[in-house]
């Protein structure tokens, strides 16, 4: 792992790509384009039978679309209660509709769902989804439909509450070397309606057994804020208490620290939490292995996290995920001590999960040790660690699964 890490950090500074990167890449391309054709052959796609799908429309936007059939606009209003309220997904179920309205809708309407492919169980009680997307319809301004993607969502359940975690991109382009989404390249961003639509599919698949409350996390495959107003288009309907009325304290949207989506998010009335994915002291060591760091470098993200709004409540949430030998030592943890310095936040110590990544798992008394440091020193830190372990806890595993076979192997590729 360490020469990997060497040989990145030499090759970096001369800005060249090492034999191991072109290996890296290439399989990566291979795995996109296998990824694309077998779903294409895989996936049932929809046959365009010219319905528009209801799912992830706003109240204003249902409310045009049920003049446009020329019923009264308060109608939108209660497919939207039925909808994220009481969570129907059948017209047919929706009784605070006409009959009338109710045989319009199912011809001229649909309410398209991910489709569960898999469901990996875990002994902890956590529920890996393996969900398939349809073509969907085409943008606005773009001829062609969305094409067929498959995706990961999460469902953890605690004592008291449940955490589903969601995808926001099929894939992704941002490259972080520890994350085997990155290693699917990006095959597409996610409709609003696919991203409301990983809540209500697990919120439905345990309708009999869930707590009282439900905490949502961005944190599945995709950059949300690569993918914005698909985003917050979804997070509008999730926050909205007349839709599915999740407090802002519950939901958590997690970025690498792209900038301009920060100062984004940060001019939006309705926002979540904000979470970010650190995981490196420095920007020598963050250049390693997450490439968009060259573009928002540390200083950059630092003035973004300062001009960001908090709200009295909240704090801005820092995951670290702790790399053996790599990122895990004291002065790490001194640096991440100051660069946080001046900010409101909590840190998230997330050890490695050893696997098919060129990593290594840090040992106890380490994170410990860089735990008590942070603490120490007055940054509020706590150690985390990943939930479904036996399931395939890391972001992209499954998908690499579905795609015919194990992930690769990362260390002995980039060895070569
Ligand atoms: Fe993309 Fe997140 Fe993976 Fe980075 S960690 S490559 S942002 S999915």
């Amino acid at each position: 792992m360490l020469s990997f890490l060497a040989r990145a950090k030499n090759d970096s500074k001369l800005n060249i790509i090492s034999p191991g990167q072109r290996s890296r890449r290439k399989i990566a391309q291979q795995r996109a384009c296998y990824h694309e054709c077998k779903m294409a052959s895989n996936v049932p796609i929809h046959t365009a039978d010219k319905r528009t799908d209801l799912l992830g429309k706003s109240p204003d936007e249902l409310r045009a679309f049920v003049q446009a059939l020329g019923e009264t606009a308060y109608r939108g209003a209660q497919i939207y209660h039925a909808l994220y309220a009481e969570k129907r997904f059948d017209f047919a179920t929706m009784s605070n509709l006409p009959a009338r309205l109710r045989d319009v809708l199912s011809r001229e309407a649909a309410i398209e769902m991910p489709r569960i492919v898999r469901r990996h169980r875990s002994e902890d009680g956590t529920v890996r989804y393996v969900l398939a997307l349809g073509p969907g319809a085409a943008a606005p301004g773009e001829v062609q439909a969305a094409k067929p993607a498959t995706i990961e969502a999460v469902f953890m359940p605690e004592e008291n509450r449940q955490t589903i975690c969601i995808s926001t991109q099929a894939g992704c382009a941002v490259d972080c070397h520890f994350c085997l989404t990155a290693t699917l390249g990006l095959i597409r961003n996610l409709t609003a309606g696919e991203i409301i639509g990983q809540v209500l599919v697990a919120i439905d698949d345990h309708r009999n057994v869930l707590k009282p409350q439900t905490n949502v996390v961005l944190m599945g495959q995709g950059e949300p804020l690569l993918n914005f107003e698909p985003v917050m288009a979804a997070l509008r309907i999730l926050l909205d208490p007349n839709g599915m009325a999740i407090s802002p304290k519950l939901v958590t949207l997690s970025t690498s620290g792209i900038v301009p989506g920060i100062d984004r998010l940060a001019k939006e009335k309705i926002r979540p939490k904000l979470a970010i994915s650190l995981n490196a002291s420095s920007d020598a060591q963050r250049d390693e292995i997450m490439p968009i760091n060259r573009k928002y470098p540390i200083a950059e993200l630092q003035d973004a996290c300062r001009r960001y709004p908090l709200r009295p409540w909240e704090h801005l949430t820092f995951e670290y995920v702790l790399l053996g030998g790599f990122n895990d030592s004291i002065e790490d943890a001194r640096r991440i001590v100051k660069l946080l310095a001046d900010l409101r936040v909590k840190v998230n110590l997330i050890p490695w999960n050893p696997g098919e990544l060129p990593y290594a798992k840090p040992d106890s008394a380490r994170i410990e040790a860089f735990r008590k440091t942070l603490v120490d020193r007055g940054t509020h830190a706590f150690v985390r660690y990943s939930r479904g372990q036996d399931v395939m806890a890391a972001c992209g595993q499954l998908a690499l699964m579905e795609m015919g076979g194990r992930p690769p192997n990362l260390a002995q590729i980039s060895m070569k």
